[in-house]
């Protein structure tokens, strides 16, 4: 083992990667977590033997995962027992009309033309433009490192312009496809998980429902949570060590250097270099040594452009609801002023579109037998600079739309059999993990905060300092974490000399 020490901040998805990166060259790694065990947002919580994501529910981009699992020295497959999802979605509409996104393109031709006579051969077009955009975007944009403006700035990127189409907006583009305003949400909403709104979303973005549905939504068994301890295992093997509990109350500096960390209990840490997975503006606005020149970079960040956030419910319910899908999304047809409710007035749309997840449709043992395991899930804005929010409100308002919807199902009493609820708002996501506005996605990935432009793996005056996760380069999600956490391991690999 190398004598060299790094400590990372946060046992998130990014966090962990990058300890393990670091830990397989023969570093010294220790990470220092807040909460209790591993995870940050990728979080799970059990009670009367009902399992809970608390966060992320949807494995997607698994070429993405495959990659970064390699990377670390094994295979996705070896370490997560997964299995694809079929239908993906079913999506319900405000007319009752329903529609299951699915791979199997003869259900999707029959489906589709009911909706819109041609509208299967426009699907065809439009997943086309998808796999471009995809294969491109991973290539050129996600997983590529762009340390200085020459990395982005080149004659080579010159034509992702026009092959990107990034300055057209994604729902505007689904006019090309699709006529009926059904089949265009159906097909953009995934935006939201960039924190965007397809209105201003790049049409780029038209890789996440192609790769959906060309490479599938997949659930590991035993949930999303699986995830974390197969990369903690990993973690451990390479000899990191964690501490939980731990939260770390400054960065300790001098001059253009990291040297440690203080933690709340009062202890001093020092280490050869310091990796930063906490959520950036925090760490800027809270960690970081309040001089002048500290305190603009944290105003800077801090009025960027945040993702919106979202009210979860966990019920756990005596019931099986087993005509319940595992992913229902209700999508509202006042589409383009649910994403102005939310992300301009940071409030909750008169008629929410909302998402229902059903874990034990794919893993029976998410609930005991006979009941269920259920979770809603609401966007709303994020936490607004005034405070002005009634969360109580807006959360029992939130709670209605999720009953009402799932009365148009025929679930009519599902009200009726809770055993208990667990509920987060945007305070409990601030609280939890330290995400600044409670914004679960951390700075959105506009134009101007993509690629280049979103904050960089690496401090600009402490040489010595990273960073890692989802409000850093390449942006949100789970494998795009994974992936941050190996760029970020290996730029500091490059650019510090951590031999012995
Ligand atoms: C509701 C929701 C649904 C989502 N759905 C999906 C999905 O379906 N699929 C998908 O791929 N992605 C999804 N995501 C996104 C995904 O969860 C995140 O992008 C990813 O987990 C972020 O990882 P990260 O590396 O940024 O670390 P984070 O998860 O942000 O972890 C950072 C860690 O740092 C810790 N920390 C903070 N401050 C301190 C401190 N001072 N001292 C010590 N530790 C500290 C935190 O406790 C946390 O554990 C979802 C996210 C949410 C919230």
């Amino acid at each position: 083992m190398n004598s060299r020490s790094i400590i990372v901040i946060g046992a998130g998805v990014g966090g962990i990667v990058a300890a393990t990166h670091l830990a397989r060259r023969g570093l010294n790694v220790t990470v220092l977590e807040k909460n209790a065990h591993a995870g940050g947002r990728c979080d799970r919580f059990s009670r009367d033997g009902h399992h809970f994501d608390a966060g992320p529910t949807l494995l997607v981009m698994p070429l993405l995962y495959e990659a970064e699992f390699a990377a670390l020295g094994t295979s996705m497959h070896e370490m997560l027992n997964l299995q694809r999802v079929d239908p993906t979605y079913h999506l319900v509409f405000d007319d009752g009309s329903r529609l299951a996104l699915t791979s199997d393109m003869r259900s999707m031709q029959e489906q589709l033309e009911a909706f819109e006579p041609g509208s299967f051969a426009s699907l065809i077009r439009y997943l086309d433009e998808g796999h471009r955009h995809y294969d491109l975007g991973m290539e050129r944009l996600v997983s590529r490192d762009f340390r200085k403006p020459s990395d982005f700035f080149k004659l080579s990127n010159v034509p992702l312009v026009f092959q990107l189409r990034p300055f057209t907006s994604h729902y505007r583009n689904m006019s090309a496809y699709f006529d009926d305003p059904r089949l265009k949400s159906a097909f953009t909403f995934q935006d939201v998980y960039m924190g965007l709104s397809p209105f201003e979303a790049p049409a780029t973005f038209s890789m996440m429902p192609y790769t959906e549905l060309a490479h599938g939504v997949w659930y590991p068994k035993g949930g999303m949570y699986s995830i974390v301890e197969a990369l903690v295992d990993l973690a451990q093997r390479a000899g990191v060590t964690f501490e939980f509990d731990a939260s770390v109350e400054r960065i300790r500096v001098n001059g253009s250097q990291a040297r440690g960390v203080i933690l709340s209990d009062g202890r001093h840490l020092t280490a050869d270099a310091i990796l930063a997975n906490a959520d950036l503006p925090y760490v800027y606005g809270d960690l970081l040594p309040h001089c002048p020149k500290g305190r603009a970079e944290a105003k800077r960040l801090a009025r960027k452009r945040f993702s919106c956030s979202v009210i979860s419910f966990f019920w756990g319910v005596d019931k099986a609801y087993t005509n319940l899908p595992p992913h229902t999304l209700f999508l509202a047809d006042d589409y383009r002023d649910n994403f102005k409710s939310i992300i301009h007035d940071l409030g909750l749309p008169a008629n929410p579109s909302l998402y229902v997840h059903a874990p034990a449709r794919l893993d029976p043992s998410m609930a005991p037998e006979g009941q269920d395991t259920v979770i809603g899930i609401v966007p709303v804005g994020h936490m607004s600079e005034n405070g002005g929010q009634d969360w109580a409100e807006i959360r029992d308002e939130a709670r209605r739309h999720v009953f009402r919807r799932l009365r148009t199902l025929g679930i009519t009493d599902l009200e009726e059999h809770i055993k208990f609820e667990v509920n987060y708002t945007p305070l409990s996501w601030k609280k939890r993990y330290n995400l600044m506005k409670g914004s679960t996605h951390g700075l959105c990935h506009n134009l101007m905060q993509l690629g280049y432009f979103r904050p960089s793996n690496k401090h600009s005056r402490y040489h010595n300092l990273y960073f890692v996760g989802a409000s850093t380069h390449p942006g949100t999600g789970l494998p795009t974490a994974m992936v941050s956490g190996r760029l970020a391991a290996q730029r500091m690999l490059d650019e510090l000399d951590l031999s012995f």
